[in-house]
């Protein structure tokens, strides 16, 4: 309780799961919005009626999984379907009951996203640098496609996990910069 009133307090900082969380429905929507909500593999709608004389819903499912720690592939559209629940889960080649159909379907379809899944799987981003987590939510939001050498670029200029050693170079290098700064005089931001 006293440390949610702290947070409030400070700086209206998000917590990291719940902007994690909003990515993923972000990327649902991007996913979903690119077909209309209409199943990629059998082409059923939103709102068709099933067999049980039920609304179909379509869900958006990763090609590649999302459990996997860090990877960059878990908030890119280019690895997500838009299916209904048969084709998703329950037909006997669901994405989800037989592990090929991804791979055919995607060889298929989408060469060029079964291309961009082979290549990027492995590929891991820092998850916890907000600066990343920014710049993938104005992807989604934008319904576009990741640039994944663009947060390469954010990790490495705003390094997370900084050791000791790496912060005291660091202080090393301002104090260098605060004794260097008089004779430099164009760039003084404090106005006395
Ligand atoms: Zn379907």
């Amino acid at each position: 309780m006293v440390k949610k009133s702290k947070i409030k307090k400070s700086k209206k900082l998000r917590r990291l799961p719940t902007i994690r969380n909003k990515l993923f429905k972000l990327w649902s929507e991007a996913v979903l919005s690119r077909t209309d909500w209409t199943c990629e593999y059998c082409g059923a709608k939103k709102g068709d009626i099933n067999k049980n004389q039920k609304k179909i819903k379509i869900d958006a499912h990763h090609l590649f999984s999302r459990n996997v720690k860090d990877a960059v592939l878990k908030f890119d559209i280019r690895n997500g379907i838009a299916v209904c629940p048969i084709c998703h889960k329950f037909g006997s080649n669901s994405f989800h009951r037989n592990p090929i159909t991804t791979i055919i379907w995607l060889q298929k379809n989408h060469f060029d996203r079964l291309d961009f899944v082979l290549n990027n799987w492995t590929t891991t981003i820092d998850l916890n640098n907000r600066k990343i987590l920014e710049e993938i939510e104005n992807k989604l939001k934008a319904k576009e496609c990741l640039d994944i050498q663009k947060l390469q670029e954010i990790q490495k200029l705003y390094p997370l996990k900084k050791k000791k050693n790496k912060i005291e170079g660091n202080l090393f290098e301002s104090l260098m910069e605060e004794i260097n700064q008089p004779s430099s005089s164009s760039d003084s931001s404090e106005d006395i």
